[in-house]
């Protein structure tokens, strides 16, 4: 009985530490699966646009005599596989950054009104030259201690992406208010919308709801993962609702005084 009851016991705690193991190994395990995953896919899109590249230019290679306009589509291609790339690795280091924690952030007290003016601005240009309308609907008198860089940053994915997905003739609409302790940024699109299941992963890193669509307007599907961290950092929310009657709402909600310090860990 004793040999038996000794025995239960040496199996029970061999089971207790298998299973404790599992515990601490899982986030680890968890961790390491998904920077596999991250690497995996990041190689997948670098390798595309330089495939292309040396594509086009092996095949330059063979036509030593042509002059540039002959060849002028396929340099046009090269040139915009390139961009595709800078983009790309670009976006990477963004998030390399948010990964290692180590960003410096320089968050300050300031008057939404002339921000949103100055950073919306630029766009109004790039809209109208693809026969879009971006306007920027009256924003109240308020202050908001924020990194500027970032916002700036949030702003360009979001109008960016507003631009990629809605069609000529189409206005997009920036709206900001302030909510009490919080205030909100609101981006409108008459676009084709997001549903259902694709709302909450298209946060997700490389998520493309129609990947040849997104490939086609120069999307990688990291610009809502980098909208993500940015807003996490400010310790605010961001959702996408339909807007009316058409398109989407990029919906940023943010403290108006961020707390200074706090873990955030929403790594998309
Ligand atoms: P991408 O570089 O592919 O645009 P994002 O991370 O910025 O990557 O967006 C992820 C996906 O979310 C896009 O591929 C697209 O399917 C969808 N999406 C983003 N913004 C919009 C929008 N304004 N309207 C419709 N779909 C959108």
């Amino acid at each position: 009985v004793m040999l038996i009851t000794m025995g239960v016991f040496w199996l029970l705690s061999i089971l207790m530490s298998v299973w404790m193991s599992r515990l601490t190994m899982r986030p680890i395990l968890r961790s390491w699966g998904r920077q596999t995953e991250f690497v995996g896919n990041a190689a997948h899109e670098l390798r595309t646009p330089l495939t292309i590249i040396q594509n086009k230019l092996e095949f330059l290679l063979t036509k030593p005599n042509d002059k540039i306009i002959d060849q002028a589509a396929n340099i046009a291609i090269a040139n915009s596989e390139s961009q595709r790339l800078q983009k790309l690795t670009h976006d990477l280091l963004a998030l390399a950054r948010s990964d290692s924690n180590t960003l410096q952030t320089n968050f300050e007290s300031t008057e939404v009104a002339d921000f949103l003016q100055y950073t919306v601005e630029p766009y109004t240009e790039i809209a109208a030259s693809q026969g879009k309308k971006l306007v920027l609907a009256p924003v109240p008198t308020f202050k908001a201690v924020l990194d500027q860089d970032l916002i700036h940053q949030l702003m360009n994915i979001l109008i960016d992406n507003a631009l990629k997905y809605s069609p000529q003739g189409s206005t997009i609409t920036v709206t900001a208010q302030p909510l009490g302790r919080k205030w909100q940024l609101i981006v409108a699109d008459q676009g084709i919308g997001v549903t259902g299941r694709d709302r909450a992963r298209i946060f997700d890193r490389f998520y493309r709801v129609d990947t040849s669509r997104s490939r086609q307007t120069g999307g990688n599907g990291l610009g809502l993962s980098i909208a993500h961290w940015i807003v996490d950092l400010h310790h605010g929310t961001i959702t996408v609702r339909d807007n009316q009657p058409k398109g989407s709402q990029f919906v940023t909600t943010l403290p108006v005084n961020p707390p200074k310090n706090g873990h955030h860990d929403a790594k998309k």
